[in-house]
This record gives C-alpha cells, structure tokens and sequence, in this order.
C-alpha cells in the first residue's frame, strides 16, 4: 500500500492545493515542484527511516555519563531531512526556504511520521525557530532559528515542570537579571535560570552542534516572590552551549544538565528528559545559574509560545494520523494473506473446503473499515486544518480571519480527534493481528504505544475539551462556531442534491443541529462547573460531526472525480463514508446527551465512593 495516492486525492482533487500558485507568495510553484518535494520526501522516508523504525524503539536512548547515545540511524536519518531542505521549506527565499505551502509541507512531513514517528524531532526544531523569527531579535533569528533551520543547531521546547504539566501558572523555574549590563546583551537580556523542566523531548543528544532551548521561567516582581498565574510568565533562550553573537560556539558549557532520561511506552526514537536549569554543574563564567536570553516581553511568554501551538497541534494530530495509518496498511496486508476459518453456510461450516483468507470474514472487514474511515478521514481534516493555516497566511483580508478562527475551533478536534480514534484504529490492527498482534514479531504493537502519547502531550485530552467548550465555542460572540456551521451548511446543500448522499447530508443536518443545541444547554446556567463537568464526550460528539462533514465533502470530491463509481478507490471512499455515518455517527446521541442534561454523575460523585 501506498499513501502517495490518497494524498494525491485530498491535496489534489479536493482541496485544490495547486490553486494556492496563484497567491503572490507561492508563485514560483507548481504541481510539479509540489511532486518533486513528495517524491523526496517519500524516498528520504523509505530510505533512511523506515528500516529503523523497530531497532530505534529496542535500542532506547542511554546515557553513559558523558553524552547520550543514539543509534547511527538516527543520526543518518537526521543528516538526510536537513539536508532535505525540508527544515527550512515553508520560509521565504530570504532565509533561505522554498516558501513551500504549509499545506505542502505538512502533507511531505507524512511520509516521516508514518515511517518512523521517533526518529526525528524536526517538528520541535521547525516550531522553536518559527516562533524566534516571528518574537524575536534580528540578532537571536540571525545566531539561533537560522542556526535551527539550517540544521547545525536543534530545538527544544520547555514548558513543563515535575509539579507543573497542564497547569502551567504553577511553575516555579526562575530567572533573574544577570549583573550589571545584562539588558544590553546583544544576544537579549541576559538572565540566570533555575529549576527543573520534565519531559523535554529531545532536551540532551548529540546530533546537532548545538541544542536551543526555549524555556518558559517566571521573573520574580520586586519583592522577589514569584508572580503568580500565567502573567508571571517569559519566555528565555538557553543554549546547551554558549554561541557567540557570530554564531560559533564559544568553546564554554552552559548551566543545564541533564538530570534523567524517562524510559517511555514508545516513541523511543527521541530522547526524553529531565533537565536541570541553574544547579550548578556547568559554571558559566564561575557562576551557578543557565544563561538565557529574553525573548519578547518581560510576562508576555506563554503569548509567543501560543503563536505556534496551531501548527503544534496539527503536527501531533498528524502524526496519530500517520501512526493509525500505518496500522492500517500493515492489517490490511495481514489480513489478505492469512488464512483462516470458513464462511458459514446455510449447512453450517465445511471442513473439506480450504480455510478463507481473514479478509473475506465480515468482522475483519469491520475492523479494516474502520481504520480506513479513522485515518483517511483524519488524515483529510489535518489537510484541511493545514489548509486553513495557508489562507490565514496568505489570504485577503477576510477570509484571511475566517481562516484564523475557523483554525481556533477546529484546532483541539485536529490535536484530539486523532490521538484517540487512530489510536483506536491501532488497536484494531493488532485486534486483525490475533495472537501476533500483541507480539514485537509484527509492528502494529509498536503503532500503539508510540501513538498512546497523542492523548497525553501538547495539552492532554481533557484539556483540549476545556478549551473548546470553555474557550473556542465561545470566544468572538461564538463566531468561530458559526462559521464552522455555515461550512458545515454549504457541504449539506450540496450532498442533498446527490440522491446517495441525501440520507448522509440529512443525518449531517441533525448532527449540526445536536452539537449546536448541546452547546447551548452546556452553558444554560452559566456555570463553568455545570458546563465543562463533560467537556470530553461534548469534545468526541463535536469531531464526530466534524468528520462526518470531512466525509461528505470528500465523497462529493470523489464522485466528482469518477461519476460513474467505476474505480476500487472511489468505492472504498463511499464505503468508509457509509461506515462513519451507519457506525460512528450515532455515538454522538450518547455523548451529547450527557452534556445536554448536564449530567453529574462524574462530577458529584464524593471521592469516598470511588
Ligand atoms: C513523551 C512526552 C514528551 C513530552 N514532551 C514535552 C516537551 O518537549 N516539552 C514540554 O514542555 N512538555 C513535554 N511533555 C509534557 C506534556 O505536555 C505533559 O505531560 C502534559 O502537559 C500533562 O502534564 P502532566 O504530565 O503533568 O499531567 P497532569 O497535568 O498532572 O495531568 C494528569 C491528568 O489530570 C488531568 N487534568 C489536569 N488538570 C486538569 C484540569 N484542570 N481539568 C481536567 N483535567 C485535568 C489531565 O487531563 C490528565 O489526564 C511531554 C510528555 C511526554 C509524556
């Protein structure tokens, strides 16, 4: 199986992406320069990350007191994406990019996430330096993210602390001015940083020169004591070690050593670890404390850090896509190759007669169908989601903001939707699997685990549902929600007219209509508590209609593609269709209603009962 051709189909036939040349910005591109990056991509995938992805996943990072050791796969497969370009892709010709699409460049970064999801970190790279070209100073663009895109340097992202992960107000790293002169440092103010940042991924590894960490840390306010909530917070860049304003390293560590590496479920190919900031270890210029420099505003730093969260969030969104794909291609092969059992006949079983490939029994069938609807599916939303990022870029003025608040309420489904029914569809590929499934002897037990951290990382599930329903359902007088529905309506009253999606379109109208009224009910008291007490199974009803319209529109794409049905695919695309609406659908009843009826059988329940 081969994903080029879907992805062909989604960019292509559906989302016209070759009509993004016309914007100024894309000129220079075509579908052919569009290819030419796939076919790279797609080589450099099979190539360099594929054939690794068990042996990164048996051999675990290990530190050996010195250094942490990766495996010389890793390093080749880092060596070959940067000098892909593709660290660098979507920027302008200035900085040496190839002001790709990001819907391009999302769709390329596919073909590595489905070969091996661990062994690059690009995404974390990508984000640190987009965020400093868009927050910070010519100089820290010109020493760090330029650094960061060419490949010589890599990025981190520390956010989180041992007592600190979803509620950010409450960490306690510190930074303090770092002497006399430190606000004219030509590299930022310069601070020294203290504390600890857990599970920063790729925080220690020796396959760049250089490691940029962008930390968030409270400045303490005039009476030394920390600020307390968000407000408190700055955002600082701390090198692993020190660089000179030309760019060279100045030969001189910076105070941040590593404490611990976390031994994960998967997702083992990246290094995970604890870091110390400040203790001491390495002295810069005999004194405790990691050197950092402020970026933006002093308080202003979960600001900046929030400008990438979108594309964050759609990275790790397609990344559980990409993992439930692979399961899916990996049980599909299974499945059309093993054989076993026999069809039931109105005679019963006959033993005489040769067993059947598991493919032809009708719960395989089920679980395959599923995974195509799961992934394709997902897979068409984190495009369109990509999509919508190109046009809040590049757009007229006003579609332009309807691109960017469309992208707010869309955003939690693209981070949640996936991370738990790809992870669903992993489980049913080891589900095809039998007994071999739950072996290391197959891969999709791996697909599973890496993909159990979707849930958990870039704000966990309940996190997300807090931030839809507390946040963007609401935000600009519920604008972001209308728009979504009057899509939602314009997909509607063209499927209507199509008799074999009339019934689909009908059921779409009345799924619309349910998330709506839900919505409202939630908030009927004006009571958070009441509200949000199921913000999660409000969250799975809305991306149950979110993809069910992705579905609707994707079938209009297809049948516009090959009116008479005449093709496998066009008949695997209505069947997945059909599977979703006759399926999955109909869960929404069950989720919205407890969010409707403001039930609090969760919430009341004393902590005794338990
Ligand atoms: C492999 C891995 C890689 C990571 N990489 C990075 C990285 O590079 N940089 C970084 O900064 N962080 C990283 N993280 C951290 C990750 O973002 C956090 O684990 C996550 O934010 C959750 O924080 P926590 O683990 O402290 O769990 P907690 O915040 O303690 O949450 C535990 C549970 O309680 C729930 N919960 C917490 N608060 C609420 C609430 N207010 N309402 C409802 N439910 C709530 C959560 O949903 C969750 O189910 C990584 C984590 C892992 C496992």
């Amino acid at each position: 199986m081969s994903l080029r051709p879907t992805l062909d189909f989604l960019l292509y036939q559906w989302l016209h992406a070759e009509s993004l040349n016309q914007r100024e910005r894309f000129a220079d591109h075509s579908r052919e320069t569009f290819d030419a990056v796939f076919d790279t991509c797609e080589r450099i995938a099979r190539e360099k990350f594929a054939p690794f992805n068990r042996l990164v996943d048996t051999q675990e990072p290990h530190f050996d007191g010195e250094q942490v050791i990766l495996p010389q796969a890793t390093h080749e497969a880092h060596k070959a994406y940067a000098g892909s370009g593709m660290l660098s892709a979507a920027q302008d010709y200035d900085e040496g990019g190839m002001q790709l699409p990001y819907t391009i460049e999302a769709a390329a970064n596919c073909f590595f996430a489905m070969a091996s999801v661990s062994i690059g970190s690009s995404l974390l790279t990508k984000g640190n330096a987009n965020l400093l070209l868009v927050h910070g100073t010519e100089a820290q663009k010109e020493v760090f993210a330029r650094n960061e895109f060419a490949g010589r340097f890599s990025g981190t992202m520390c956010l989180s602390e041992p007592q600190a992960g979803s509620s950010l107000s409450d960490i306690t790293t510190r930074a303090m001015p770092d002497g006399a002169g430190s606000e004219a440092d030509p590299l930022g103010p310069r601070y020294r940083l203290k504390g600890n940042k857990m599970w920063i991924s790729s925080g220690e590894h020796e396959l760049t020169e250089n490691i940029i960490h962008l930390v968030l840390a409270k400045i303490p306010g005039p009476d030394g004591k920390l600020i307390p909530g968000t407000r408190g917070i700055s955002l600082f860049i701390v090198p692993k070690k020190m660089v000179g304003t030309d760019g060279q390293l100045t030969g001189e560590r910076n105070d941040v050593a590593l404490a611990g590496l976390n031994h994960k479920l998967g997702w083992r190919g990246t290094t995970n670890t604890l870091l110390n900031f400040g203790e001491g270890k390495y002295p810069v210029g005999g004194e405790a404390g990691a050197v950092g420099y402020l970026v933006g505003k002093p308080h202003e730093g979960l600001r900046c850090m929030f400008h990438m969260m979108n594309e964050a969030r759609i990275g790790v969104g397609t990344a559980a896509v990409m993992l439930g794909m692979a399961g899916y291609y990996a049980s599909l092969d299974y499945a059309k190759n093993r054989p076993q059992g026999r069809p039931v006949g109105l005679a019963g079983k006959d033993s005489a007669q040769p067993q059947v490939r598991i493919i032809e029994h009708a719960d395989v069938k089920r679980m395959l169908l599923a995974q195509k609807a799961y992934c394709e599916g997902a897979l068409a939303l984190e495009l369109y989601c990509a999509r919508l990022v190109d046009e809040q870029h590049t757009a007229e003025a006003g579609a332009a903001d309807d691109a960017r608040l469309l992208l707010e309420v869309l955003t939690p489904i693209a981070k949640s939707w996936p991370s738990e029914w790809c992870l669903e569809a992993n489980s049913l590929a080891i589900q095809i699997h039998g007994g071999y499934g739950y072996t290391r002897d197959f891969p999709v037990e791996q697909y599973w685990r890496d993909n159990r951290l979707n849930m958990i990382h870039e704000g966990t599930h309940g996190i997300q549902a807090t931030d839809l329903l507390g946040r963007k359902v609401l935000m600009e007088g519920g604008k972001g929600l209308q728009l979504l529905a009057a899509r939602i309506d314009a997909t509607i009253a063209r499927a209507i007219q199509v008799p074999e999606l009339a019934a689909h379109a009908n059921a779409l109208a009345q799924a619309l209509q349910q998330v709506g009224a839900a919505t409202k009910a939630a908030w009927a008291t004006g009571k958070p508590t009441d509200a949000l007490a199921n913000a999660v199974p409000y969250m799975q009803g809305f991306g149950h209609m979110v993809l069910a319209w992705i579905w609707l529109d994707v079938a209009l794409a297809a049948l516009q593609a090959d009116a008479t049905k005449s093709t496998a695919v066009t008949a695997g695309k209505l069947g997945a269709l059909r599977y979703f609406y006759h399926y999955e659908l109909p869960k929404i009843d069950a989720w919205l209603q407890v969010v409707a009826s403001r039930d609090m059988t969760c919430a009341d329940l004393p902590e005794e009962a338990f």
